[in-house]
């Protein structure tokens, strides 16, 4: 560090990881409330986690802290720090206080809405995404305020509360408060560590293009004994549609969908291939015994994760299997979802989907396809000053080199929103790392990455303050 915020960051960090207790305490304290925001039933909750965040924002020192609200949309929380002068950069932290539904309840080992720490691991709903992320914003900042009486770069503070339902209004939360969020770096901790005591900065996320597919048959359902042979099963000329879409590896085929696709360069290519290859990515992500890991052989399997699109049924309509009898139902609905690499054009892709499925369609079924709003992939190139700081900072917190790394899910608006202050650098990191399952059953929270994650945030300030404004 060039600057004179050595050993005031030094003091800081140490007082951060003195208070990893009540940093813990703070993530329980919002873990334990069920801001579920795809459920209309728990609004209420969301309202209470934004009041909690504000409490924990106002606790660590952050001024104008409050919630903010725009018409139709969860409430925000914003707040910030603004004493550290005109020439020393402005930082805005991201983070989101909602929560994916809990899934299934006996799948969890605890209650998902009772934090509970097993083997160094604090396990419930949302510990890892989010809450341990508005946690870190927070302690970073009361530790620099507990010491140095002052921060090294200018604060701002963004926690919404939507995010687990694709940000629908972020963008016009941000025209309308611009001002409120106008940064020079852009530092999300809504990512993670590349494995467990080695943390990343990731530069690339997968897009999203996701669609509703019904096929239709019959006005309604018929005796498949009097029928059964003649009359086309829905649920059977679904599934040959939905094998029509990839090949024997999973490889998804649909006419025109990878035209776009932009391949990495070759020196992407040799880092995702520095990073290894299969083994141990079975284990980390639980696969049962001799299943097999799927896509293009003959691509790095980090690169089949992160640059290329895949396939997903996530949601499937048919008759269940309580109360079901010998009949053909009338129609069958698949919800599918594909994560889009580089270079894919979301309308474009589901107008290839949608002509794949007319084309397709078994038997001359009925077909209606209903695409949902989705979102490009985004990668920026992890060089340059904030990247460097960045990489300093995990360094300094960790005790380990960070890993350059992509993540194969989306986060739709971190493009738009560094777009939107011209194209400042986004700094992705988190409090997540391969075994916190975050959207699973029994998701969790590693504490002892958590209290090197808060030290990184420290020590980025810091860093960030000696590049200077032009981070
Ligand atoms: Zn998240």
């Amino acid at each position: 560090m060039t600057n004179d915020w050595n050993s005031a960051s030094e003091s800081a960090r140490a007082a951060a990881r003195a208070a990893a207790d009540a940093a813990r305490n703070d993530v329980e304290l919002l873990a334990r409330i069920p801001s579920i925001s795809a459920d209309p039933a728990r609004v209420p909750d969301v309202e209470r986690s934004a009041e909690a965040t504000v409490a924990l924002l106002e606790a660590h020192g952050l001024e104008q802290v409050r919630i903010e609200r725009i018409r139709g949309a969860l409430p925000y929380v914003i707040g910030a720090w603004l004493h550290a002068g005109p020439e020393a950069p402005t930082v805005l932290l991201y983070a989101h206080h909602d929560v994916q539904p809990p899934g299934r309840l006996d799948r969890w080992t605890t209650d998902p809405f009772s934090p509970t720490e097993r083997d160094g691991r604090l396990y419930g709903r949302g510990t890892a995404d989010d809450k341990a992320g508005a946690v870190a914003h927070a302690h970073a900042v009361g530790a620099w305020l507990a010491t140095a009486g002052e921060l090294p770069c200018n604060v701002r503070v963004l926690i919404e509360g939507e995010e687990e339902i694709g940000s629908p209004s972020l963008e016009r939360f941000l025209r309308e408060h611009l001002d409120d969020l106008r940064s020079d770096v852009f530092v999300l901790a809504d990512a993670g560590q590349w494995d467990v005591g080695v943390p990343g900065i990731t530069y690339s996320l997968r897009g999203l293009a996701s669609c509703d597919v019904r096929l239709r048959a019959l006005d309604g359902p018929l005796h498949s004994g009097i029928t059964g042979g003649a009359v086309p099963d829905p649920v059977q000329a679904m599934a040959r549609l939905i094998a029509s879409m990839s090949d024997d590896r999973g490889v998804v085929t649909i006419e025109g969908f990878a035209d776009d696709v932009v391949a990495p360069s070759a020196a992407e290519r040799e880092a995702i291939v520095a990073l290894g290859g299969e083994r141990g990515f079975a284990r980390a992500y639980g696969l049962r015994p001799g299943v097999e890991i799927i896509g293009d052989d003959s691509v790095p399997v980090y690169e089949r994760l992160w640059r290329q699109p895949a396939l997903t049924v996530i949601g499937f309509d048919s008759h269940p299997i309580t109360g079901s009898s010998n009949q053909i139902v009338a129609e069958c609905t698949a919800r599918l979802s594909f994560r889009l690499a580089p270079g894919q054009d979301p309308t474009a892709v589901m107008e290839a989907v949608t002509a794949h499925v007319e084309r397709h369609r078994p038997w001359g079924l009925e077909c209606d396809v209903e695409a949902f709003e989705g979102a490009p992939a985004w990668s920026t190139d992890p060089t340059g000053p904030a990247f460097d700081a960045c990489r300093r900072a995990l360094r300094v917190g960790f005790g380990v080199e960070p890993v350059a790394m992509g993540i194969g899910g989306s986060i739709p608006f971190v493009g738009p929103f560094a777009a939107a202050f011209g194209g400042i650098p986004a700094l992705l990191i988190g409090p997540e790392d391969p075994y916190s399952r975050p959207h699973g059953e029994d998701e969790s929270l590693h504490l002892g990455d958590f209290a090197n994650l808060i030290a990184s945030e420290v020590q980025l300030l810091a860093e960030l303050a000696a590049v200077g404004g032009r981070a």
